[in-house]
Formats: C-alpha cells, sequence, structure tokens
C-alpha cells in the first residue's frame, strides 16, 4: 500500500483519541480545506497556543483484542503499518507545506508493547535527529512498555499519554482482557516520576535533557462500561494527585461493536455526561473542589441539567451568602459565576474600596448566576430562595442537549 492509502487508513484508526478538539469532527471530506481524511486535528500547546498536529497511528494491526476498539484484532478492518521513515518523511513534509504544526504518534499493539515502542522511537528520532524536527509531538506510550524505552521516547516527546480508557480493573479484564491496570499505571508512574525528577534537577540549578516537558495526559472513555461519575472522577482526581498528570480526557464512548457487554451500536454517545465531567474536572484542578464535595455514594452521578459548581452551591444553602468583600479567595471560587480569573479580579479590586454589585459586573461576575450567592456593599440580591425555584433558574442544560457535538464555526 502506498503512504497515502496507509495515511487515509491510519488517520481513521486514530480519530477516536480525544487528545485533541477536533476528534471524531465528521467535516466536509474531499472538499478544499477539509482535513479530517488527511488526520489533522487541533489541540493546544502548554502555553495555550492552538496547534494543528497529523494525528495518525503507525500501524492498526493490533494484536490486541479490546472489545471497544475499531481496530481490535478480531475487527474486519483494512489494516496499515506505516515505517518509520515513512511516517517521519510524510510528517515533515506536511509541515514544511504548513499543513501541520506537530505530530501525534500513537499506534495498536504491533507484536509487543515493547516492539511497537522501538517503532515510535525510531520514527520520532528520525524526526528530530535527521530532519532536526522543533515542532510539537505529542507520542502515546503503550501500556506494559519497558522504562528504557519510556525514558529514550520521553526525551524526544513533547507530551506523552498512556490511555487508561476503562475506569476499574473489572472492565478491564472483562473488555481489554490483554491489558491489566498494572501495564497501564506502571509507565505512567515512571513518566511522571521521571517529570518530577527533572523539575527538581533543574531547581537545584542541574541542567539535563528536557524529559516530556508539556507533561503527561490520559483519556478515559464514558459510557462503555458501568462505573458511575463518582468512581471516574475519584480516579482522575487520584491520577492528578499520584502522577501529576496535566490532564484527563474524557472521551464518550462511540459504539463501533457489537457485545453484550458494551451498549448497542445504536446507542448516541453521552456527550452531556462526558460535558458534565469535564466541568467537574474543571472543579478538581482549579477550584480546590474535591471528588467527594463534588459527588457521593449516594449520589454517584452529575445531574445533567446543572453544572456541578452550581449543583453543590444549592446543595450547601449553609455556605452562602459569601461576602465578596471579605470571604477568602477559596470561598468566592465556590460561588457559580465566579471564574478564576474574576476572582482574582475581586481580590486585586476591594484593596481599593468596598465592592458593589456594578464593580462586579465590571471585574467579569456573572451576576445573574452570582447574585443568589453573594453579599456585597449597598446590593439588595433576593435571598437564597426555595431549592426548587433556583434549581429551575439556574438549570443550563448546554446548547443542543440531544445533538451536542463538537463546536464547529460556520464562515
Ligand atoms: S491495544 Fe489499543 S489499538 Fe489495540 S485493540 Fe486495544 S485499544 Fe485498540
Amino acid at each position: 500500500m502506498e503512504t497515502l492509502g496507509k495515511l487515509a487508513v491510519l488517520a481513521e484508526g486514530a480519530k477516536y483519541d480525544v487528545s485533541c478538539s477536533s476528534s471524531g469532527s465528521a467535516g466536509r471530506r474531499g472538499a478544499v480545506g477539509s482535513t479530517s481524511l488527511g488526520g489533522i486535528c487541533h489541540s493546544w500547546s502548554d502555553d495555550g497556543r492552538c496547534i494543528s498536529l497529523l494525528k495518525v497511528l503507525f500501524s492498526n494491526d493490533c494484536v490486541f483484542d479490546c472489545a471497544y476498539c475499531v481496530n481490535r484484532r478480531s475487527a474486519d478492518i483494512p489494516r496499515a503499518t506505516f515505517t518509520p521513515r515513512e511516517l517521519a518523511d510524510l510528517t515533515i513534509q506536511m509541515y514544511r507545506r504548513n499543513y501541520i504544526e506537530g505530530l501525534f504518534l500513537s499506534s495498536a499493539v504491533v507484536g509487543s508493547p515493547d516492539d511497537t515502542m522501538v517503532q515510535l522511537v525510531r520514527t520520532a528520532k528520525i524526526l528530530r535527529e535527521e530532519h532536526r524536527f522543533g515542532g510539537y509531538i505529542h507520542a502515546k506510550a503503550i501500556p506494559g512498555a519497558s522504562p528504557s524505552l519510556l525514558g529514550t521516547l520521553g526525551l524526544l516527546a513533547d507530551r506523552m499519554s498512556v490511555n487508561i480508557e476503562l475506569p476499574s480493573e473489572t472492565s478491564l479484564r472483562a473488555l481489554a482482557p490483554q491489558k491489566s491496570r498494572d501495564s497501564i499505571l506502571r509507565p505512567m508512574a515512571f513518566i511522571g516520576g521521571t517529570i518530577e525528577e527533572r523539575r527538581k534537577w533543574r531547581k537545584s540549578g542541574r541542567s539535563g535533557p528536557a524529559f516530556v516537558p508539556a507533561g503527561q495526559s490520559t483519556q478515559l472513555m464514558v459510557g462503555a462500561s458501568p462505573e458511575n461519575d463518582f468512581t471516574i472522577l475519584r480516579l482522575s482526581e487520584g491520577l492528578y494527585r499520584s502522577f501529576g498528570l496535566k490532564r484527563v480526557y474524557y472521551s464518550a464512548y462511540i459504539p463501533v461493536a457489537e457485545n453484550p457487554l458494551l451498549p448497542a451500536p445504536a446507542t448516541k454517545p453521552p456527550m452531556l455526561r462526558e460535558h458534565r465531567l469535564y466541568q467537574a474536572d474543571w472543579l478538581l484542578r482549579f477550584y480546590g473542589f474535591k471528588a467527594e464535595e463534588v459527588l457521593s455514594p449516594q449520589q454517584p452521578n452529575l445531574d445533567e441539567a446543572l453544572d456541578p459548581k452550581t449543583g453543590w452551591a444549592l446543595a450547601h444553602p449553609d455556605f452562602f451568602p459569601v461576602d465578596v468583600n471579605r470571604a477568602s479567595c477559596e470561598e468566592i471560587l465556590r460561588v457559580p459565576g465566579i471564574g478564576v480569573r474574576s476572582a482574582r479580579r475581586i481580590l486585586s479590586a476591594r484593596r481599593g474600596h468596598l465592592l458593589d454589585g456594578d464593580d462586579l459586573t465590571k471585574l467579569g461576575v456573572v451576576m445573574k448566576r452570582a447574585r443568589f450567592f453573594i453579599s456585597c456593599k449597598s446590593a439588595a440580591f433576593p435571598a437564597f430562595p426555595a431549592g426548587g425555584d433556583l434549581r429551575r433558574l439556574l438549570a443550563s442544560p448546554p446548547p443542543g442537549k440531544d445533538n451536542l457535538r463538537q463546536l464547529r464555526l460556520e464562515f
């Protein structure tokens, strides 16, 4: 098969990985500017820039048979495998034509995890050392890969990720029997430990080559297995804490296989659930919440009608109103309608004078939500109303609840 034929097959095989924003978008295939067929996706670099990446598998010829995966060994699909030189040359050609700014390098398991890692390392080495490619590389580590290969790939990549996919050992055993919790967490621990080691080196004034400078991430599938949101959120919290992950990506499962253990092929992907999990994840990372505050064994799933922060506020009326002129940053961050940036602005602005409602609006506070939960200078906000009424008032299903999909701008 020629390189472009392989590209079509292997870009298709990579599209279910959601570590970039435009994954899974059908786009307008065949039209001028359409990037879906060529496997071009968009992601964000560490400094917040949007970057275009060539997202392909090195191979989709998998020896594993994960029931939820389009590339599983038992699937009847066209198979292809690049050579390291083919993929490196393709990447550099697309880079020189300005189609892409980087590479999202992943693979099915060809032979064994270490055999596959050797091929990924070779590809990255040709790019970095022969082509002197300085662009962004996000490399997937293969579950079960040995530390020495992870260490070599980590010196060549900007970001690495090991996908967890299923949130429990039980589901792994049922749906991905060739993988184990240990084979996934060990590489993750190695990458996280080495990143931390390098950070300490730099702090102590020692130099050394950068190792995975943009950090590591992972992907969790939502809706393929029966775990609730509480289990998923607690897992994410543990991953952030134990391995210093930059990001957990949640991926609404798109049924691709008939299997009694999986949702039926006609089942719609749980996009709204995915959206709420991202919001809850945001609370863990930036708002000082713990998973146990957002959910509990008694209430193990996120309310689809409310964003999780509003849900927490409605369940804790005793916490409010928060006096924005006196409260701590942590307390202000608990108010629905006040984000991290607005909270910082409030702390800075209130040094000069007591803030009133107009000041808060100017500082970016969404008053139509926040006004139920705050007090401030000379403002007569409604008292905290009875739960049911306020809940109705604040319910905010994202637009297109029934057909939630990737944002696309039409020009
Ligand atoms: S190892 Fe990866 S590519 Fe292979 S079947 Fe499992 S999920 Fe799919």
